[in-house]
């Protein structure tokens, strides 16, 4: 059988101030699979990658990295995974090269495998021609692929990115994508946290949403962008309207006397809804489509839906 790239049972964080920012997370990424976690700020993601990746210590439960674990083999552990935080934290003062390198050396690489790495993390990102230049000078976007050439020096086959484009622009955030899909083809396991929807429709194919410490929901994106196939629209309509709205095959939630929200189910066309609305001497000022999709159940799941 083979081991999963990460196995979590369990997993429980209490902070010393008593706050619960993991609250018993069990979840299983197989080998090769590109894995978000998905959730609000506060959620608990960066905690769950903080002891992954033992930066943060848990208060219990089980963490196993391709088969070895985190409590009996921490070694192992760390020369199978590279991590890019959310902050950027290499010295600024430090050339570009001796960013990458200094931490193949931290991994003990060899110093021919070292520098060949370097070599080649650094081209793959775009900074090779930047490799004399002190890290501090590099643009924001470059500072993201300092952080991702470092991570990868030590060749991990678990890639886990907190936050990865926080804050980056569209061009360098779909390269970044497009860098980071490459990299998963060629087998390696990848995870991210993320608050982008759109970033894990995009990359992901397993997601986890978590919510105030715990999952909300686990499944293939697929799966979820399915779900998502019923789109919802808002009615505004001319006149209030007191009761309750029954329109056959069309749910419909009340958001006030003028304002219902309607599902069109997959497979359903508007004509018919209209020709409900018609009979029933219902007029429609207008009509919205309700904005992401994913969003819409991202905010359903994590109950923190406004009406
Ligand atoms: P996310 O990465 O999803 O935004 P975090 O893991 O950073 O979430 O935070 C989860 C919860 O734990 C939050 O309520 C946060 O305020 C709290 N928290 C995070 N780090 C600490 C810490 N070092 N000490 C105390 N509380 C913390």
């Amino acid at each position: 059988m083979i081991a999963p790239a990460l196995e979590i049972k369990n997993l429980v964080k209490v902070y010393k101030n008593g706050v619960h920012a993991v609250d018993d997370i069990s979840l299983t990424v197989e080998q090769g699979d590109f894995f978000a976690l998905l959730g609000p700020n506060g959620a608990g993601k960066s905690t769950t990658i903080g002891i992954i990746t033992s930066l943060v210590r848990k208060t219990s439960g089980q963490i196993k990295v391709f088969g070895y674990d985190l409590d009996t083999q921490i070694e192992e552990v760390k020369t199978c995974i590279g991590v890019v935080p959310q902050e950027f934290n290499f010295a600024i003062f430090n050339k570009v090269e001796e960013i990458v390198a200094t931490q193949a050396g931290y991994y003990g690489l060899p110093y021919k495998v070292a520098k060949h790495n370097t070599e080649k993390y650094l081209k793959l990102l775009g900074l090779w021609d930047k490799r004399k230049q002190m890290a501090r000078m590099l643009s924001g976007g470059m500072k993201r692929r300092l952080m991702i050439a470092r991570a990868l020096v030590h060749e991990p086959r678990l890639l886990i990115l907190d936050e990865p484009t926080a804050g980056v622009d569209i061009e360098v955030r779909r390269s970044m994508w497009d860098f980071l899909n490459d990299l998963n083809r060629q087998g390696v396991s990848i995870i991210l946290t993320t608050h982008y929807l759109e970033e894990a429709e995009n990359l992901c194919r397993n997601v986890a949403i978590i919510n105030k410490g715990k999952i909300v929901r686990l499944a293939h994106m697929n799966e979820l962008l399915k779900e998502l196939e019923n789109e919802k629209f808002i009615l505004n309509l001319v006149m209030p309207y007191d009761r309750d709205l029954i329109i056959n095959d069309f749910p419909v939630d009340k958001l006030d006397d003028q304002t219902f929200e309607v599902m069109v189910p997959k497979g359903k066309n508007m004509t018919d809804l209209f020709a409900q609305l018609a009979a029933q001497h219902i007029e429609v000022k207008s009509l919205r489509n309700k904005s992401n999709r994913l969003e819409e159940l991202f905010l359903d799941l994590t109950g923190s839906h406004k009406k």
